[in-house]
């Protein structure tokens, strides 16, 4: 996990790779090559990249987010960044943690914990008509909660359904060593071993092909 002295490189990137296949998997590879002694590369540098992965990844709609781009001023935005970058390795902690069998760290669950319930008091609960006249109540966002703070409760409300879904069981880790991405395998045959076939297992392929025919 990333510690305050551990190198971190800036990289401006265009789109996330959304390869995980769930937001909260997607948010922890937002920091890249987490296990890699030479320094991890972090996706998050602002606060307009919370805001990016957001979009991208469909956890507010964009008039929500359009609202956030206009009226959240630069310290309430850091601060912000700052506490989705927390959740995030709280919760890349927990993950790896569950992954390999091994409980997750008491401190991990508690700052998880304060997230779950900072997001949850923004939710409400709304009813709306359907076509057959029938009332259905959805569990949504409250209309005033435009907090620079809500595409961080967003990922919270994402990384709880995850945390606690029977999906946990198809949560894996890339086989790459020096990837190691999380990601849902949703395979028939619950046999996917990379984050992606075409990098990381093209790559690991060739790498078993050089050690197998050198010598
Ligand atoms: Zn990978």
């Amino acid at each position: 996990m990333v510690s305050a002295t551990d190198p971190v490189t800036f990289v401006r990137r265009v789109t996330f790779d959304l390869c995980g296949g769930h937001p909260a998997l997607d948010f922890v590879n937002s920091l890249d090559n987490r296990f890699n002694s030479r320094g991890c590369i972090e996706g998050l540098q602002s606060y307009d990249d919370l805001l990016r992965f957001a979009r991208q990844a469909q956890l507010l709609d964009s008039a929500r987010l359009a609202q956030l781009e206009r009226t959240v001023r630069a310290p309430a935005g850091l601060r912000a960044l700052r506490a989705a970058r927390a959740l995030r390795e709280a919760l890349g902690a927990t993950l790896y943690a569950l992954v390999s069998g091994r409980p997750p760290a008491p401190n991990d669950l508690q700052t998880l914990e304060r997230h779950f319930h900072a997001a949850d008091r923004q939710r409400e609960l709304r009813w709306q008509q359907g076509a057959s006249q029938r009332h259905t109540l959805t569990w949504s966002w409250r209309p005033d909660a435009a907090d620079a703070e809500l595409p961080v409760w967003a990922l919270a409300h994402a990384a709880r359904d995850l945390l606690t879904s029977p999906e946990m069981e198809r949560v894996r880790t890339c086989e790459a060593e020096t990837c190691r991405w999380l990601f849902l395998d949703t395979s028939k045959s619950h046999t996917r071993r990379w984050c992606k076939m075409k990098v990381c297992g093209n790559r690991m392929k060739a790498r078993r092909y050089q050690s197998r025919h050198s010598g």
